[in-house]
């Protein structure tokens, strides 16, 4: 179902209005994870400010250690449906676990994100492939093309077609940086299937400074979007803090990729 053949024009995926997949790179920007009310307001306004239509932000989150924040769940979802609909900005969250499903469904969670850990997580794939939402789905952190396209294929198979790839690094024997970013990936993903591609510069760089030249490398090579972190304070961040660019430096950084879109 995802393969490119008999698909030349490639799928646009609409999200409340924002097409992603189309001419125009779209952006969803926003924290590593949702922490307070007053966070997701500042964060849903510099989004808005800096002209991206989508806004991202974790209430579940796939931490390393199990005592590291969690998240805030249910709680989380709340405050950042309140902050972004203020702004009309459809929301991308990650779900972890089937039983939350239909919680994420009645917070009118527009995009549902599966982490790169769970990309191979079948049932969970299932799931999201049986309900009427777009899904973005991470490539996981040493899994092949090859894999993330069978992945989504058990979305597609349940009848859910709308399907974003995101390539957020791969593990390498690199060290320097937190990931590899798989530049690659666009090329041959947009060469092997139909569905539309982004590119999340955050988690593969690990660190604010490199996002901007990797977010404009994966514009020139072809993304249909990229997944950026913004923190209105990336100092106090209770998540990935080292990566958040400040609502200026998105601000900025959209300007180029303007550039680079209009260019190619
Ligand atoms: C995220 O986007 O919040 C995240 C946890 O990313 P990944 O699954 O790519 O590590
Ligand atoms: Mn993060």
């Amino acid at each position: 179902i995802v393969a490119r053949e008999g698909h030349p024009d490639g799928t646009i995926v609409d999200i409340r209005g924002v097409k992603l997949g189309g001419k125009d790179v779209q952006v969803i920007a926003g924290p590593c994870s949702v922490e307070t009310q007053e966070q997701m307001h500042l964060a849903a306004a510099g989004v808005h400010a800096a002209g991206c239509k989508l806004m991202r932000g974790g209430a579940f989150k796939p931490r390393t250690s199990p005592y590291a924040f969690q998240g805030l769940g249910v709680t989380g979802l709340e405050y950042f449906g309140k902050a972004a609909r203020e702004y009309k900005l459809p929301i991308v969250t990650e779900l972890m676990d089937v039983r939350m499903l239909d919680t994420f469904m009645e917070h009118d969670v527009d995009v549902i994100q599966i982490g790169a850990r769970n990309m191979q997580n079948f049932d969970l794939l299932k799931e999201v492939g049986r309900v009427n939402k777009p899904v973005i789905l991470k490539r996981g952190l040493s899994a092949t093309i090859s894999e993330l396209l069978m992945a989504a294929e058990y979305i597609a198979a349940g009848g859910n077609h709308n399907i974003i790839l995101c390539e957020r690094g791969i593990r390498t024997f690199e060290t320097a940086y937190r990931n590899v970013l798989d530049i690659t990936a666009i090329p041959v993903l947009k060469k092997e299937t139909h569905l539309p591609v982004v590119i999340d510069p955050s988690h593969a760089g690990g660190k604010a400074w490199m996002v901007p030249a990797l977010a404009r490398a994966a514009v020139a090579a072809g993304a249909d979007g990229l997944l950026i972190e913004m923190h209105p304070n990336p100092c106090e961040a209770w998540c990935d803090a080292d990566q958040a660019l400040t609502p200026q430096e998105l601000k900025d950084l959209m300007v180029s990729l303007k550039a680079i879109a209009q260019a190619i």
